[in-house]
């Protein structure tokens, strides 16, 4: 059988590897962490339940298709359920917005707004759908490997205006400015300013409003333990607590991958999920080529990082929203200074996580759980010792959910832990601690991204956030789908 390494066992790793294990490939996939997840890892701690990453899951359909393709249904693995409100959205002076899938109420917090606006985000949603139909639809999972693949999207970018930002086109749609931020701030949840991002992005609402956004009962990482036994029902092998040393290569082409241990494996084909700049810089590191593109993927423009904290308390608040955004009092502002440091702001924007408003199961009987994170800068843009900061981040967050959303907060406060931008660095290898790799701009997306087949090495493929699509749970998944496909067809064609 062919044997294939799949490095990184994140969403897109283990999507990949399902892909190809249900394919007939022999797949090995190892993990340098104790369980799967990558961002979407999972703490427990005094019968708290802390999802590390996404919790906001769109396009099921996406992760359905995984199963079906060995006739299975994912409902027997993970459970997802709707969310309602999918954010509700909060502002300094007590405005409030809950953005849900419905029309007549979206209509009725609009115009309480600004009646004008009614029609404008109108025009903004068939924006939206016309550039999900295109950018993720059509192109969502089709690999980028040549010039001539960019040149013949050209004409539907060029039609979409894919040079302009998500802002630039949700301001030109909707006057009012919280409006403008309530359409314009998803970006920010696979990496991009709202301000620099191509207006391609605009794609996430209509993904929304389409498919909806779910949550999975026990948490995402039951989801990811869902896909782990599909992949183990599927015959695959899924190695933990192994974090590859290099990739082997010989006469222009991968051999294999050496083990934690200092042990050689032989691989037909390698492909990696692991950070581009980790996998070219130092798994490749040995190879002229490794260190050539490593270096070069160091110039580019990386997405900021996240300062996660989770907490436990001792009380429920079935009160709050599933998700809600706490905006600052600065937008612009506030977001130029996380994408181009030099220093931490003194303000910020949180997103508040609230999973027990629809699973309480992740909480002993009575508590709650939550995770609240604040978009930073990267370890390049803003050189903050987070060590030495991060508590005392940690404590004014509190502040100011205490303040705005949760009173008492402090008081019923059981168990905290903090996830800095060096964490994701040190546990995940991700350059500059980048919470989303590489930044979702126009010159760095689609064939400007790292391509699902390396150029010149023809069995060294990748997938994840640093290739195309992107970050976020169904952008990775969809690189998988991309990156199997060339998989499959190249190692059937050397069969
Ligand atoms: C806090 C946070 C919240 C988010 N919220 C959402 C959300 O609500 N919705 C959404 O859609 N997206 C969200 N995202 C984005 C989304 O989680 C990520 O884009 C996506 O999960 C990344 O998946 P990936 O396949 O690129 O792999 P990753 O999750 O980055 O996993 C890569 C894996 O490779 C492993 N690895 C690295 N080096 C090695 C090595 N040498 N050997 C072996 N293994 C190695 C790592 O340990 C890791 O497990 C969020 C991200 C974060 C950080």
């Amino acid at each position: 059988m062919t044997r294939v390494a799949v490095i990184g066992a994140g969403f897109g790793g283990l999507a990949l590897a399902v892909r190809l294990q249900s394919a007939g490939l022999d797949v090995t996939l190892i993990e340098a962490r104790d369980k799967p997840g990558g961002r979407a890892y999972v703490w427990r701690d005094q019968g708290f339940t802390f999802d590390a990453g996404p919790t906001v899951i769109t396009d099921p359909a996406c992760l359905e298709e995984l199963f079906a393709l060995s006739g299975r249904r994912m409902s027997d693995y993970a459970q997802l359920v709707p969310v309602s409100p999918f954010y509700r959205l909060l502002w300094p002076d007590g405005a409030q917005f809950d953005y849900v899938n419905d029309q007549a109420e979206l209509d009725r917090q609009i115009a309480a707004r600004n009646p004008a606006d009614v029609e404008g985000y109108r025009r903004f949603l068939a924006f939206s759908e016309a550039v999900y139909d295109e950018g993720y639809k059509r192109l969502g999972h089709a690999p980028f490997l040549k010039v001539t693949d960019m040149l013949a999207a050209a004409p539907q970018l060029i039609g979409l205006q894919a040079w302009r930002s998500v802002y630039a086109k949700v301001a030109a749609c909707v006057r009012d400015d919280k409006l403008r931020q309530a359409l314009s701030f998803h970006t920010l949840l696979v990496g991009g300013s709202p301000f620099a991002a191509s207006s391609i992005y605009a794609l996430i609402h209509a993904l929304e409003r389409d498919g909806g956004v779910w949550f999975a009962m026990g948490g995402t990482n039951a989801l990811v333990s869902g896909l782990a036994r599909l992949f183990a029902d599927l015959g695959g092998r899924l190695v933990t607590s192994d974090a590859v040393r290099r990739i082997e290569t010989a006469g222009g082409r991968v051999t294999g991958v050496v083990h934690a241990d200092g042990r050689f494996e032989t691989f037909d084909a390698v492909a990696s999920n692991a950070d581009v700049v980790h996998t070219y810089a130092t798994l490749l590191g040995d190879d002229a080529r490794g260190r050539a593109v490593g270096r070069s993927l160091k110039r580019r423009r990386f997405s900021p990082s996240l300062f996660v904290l989770h907490f436990g308390l001792k009380r429920a608040h079935p009160e709050l929203a599933h998700h809600t955004i706490v905006f600052g009092p600065r937008y612009r502002g506030l977001i130029d200074q996380i994408y181009k440091g030099p220093a931490l702001a003194d303000d910020f924007s949180l997103y508040l996580h609230a999973p027990c408003v629809t699973d309480p199961s992740l909480a002993p009987d009575g508590c709650s759980t939550y995770y609240a994170l604040s978009p930073v800068p990267h370890l390049g843009a803003a050189p903050v010792d987070w060590d030495a900061e991060g508590p005392a981040y940690a404590a004014r967050m509190l502040e100011a959910l205490e303040a705005r959303v949760i009173p008492g907060l402090r008081e019923d406060l059981v168990v905290q832990r903090l996830f800095t931008p060096k964490d994701f660095e040190r546990e995940l290898n991700a350059w500059q601690g980048s919470a989303f790799s590489l930044e979702p701009v126009l010159t760095q997306s689609a064939w400007f991204r790292t391509h699902n087949r390396d150029d010149a090495i023809p069995n060294l493929y990748f997938v994840g956030a640093g290739t195309h699509p992107g970050a976020g749970v169904p952008g990775v998944i969809g690189s998988a789908k991309a990156t199997a496909g060339l998989m499959i067809t190249d190692l059937k064609a050397s069969r």
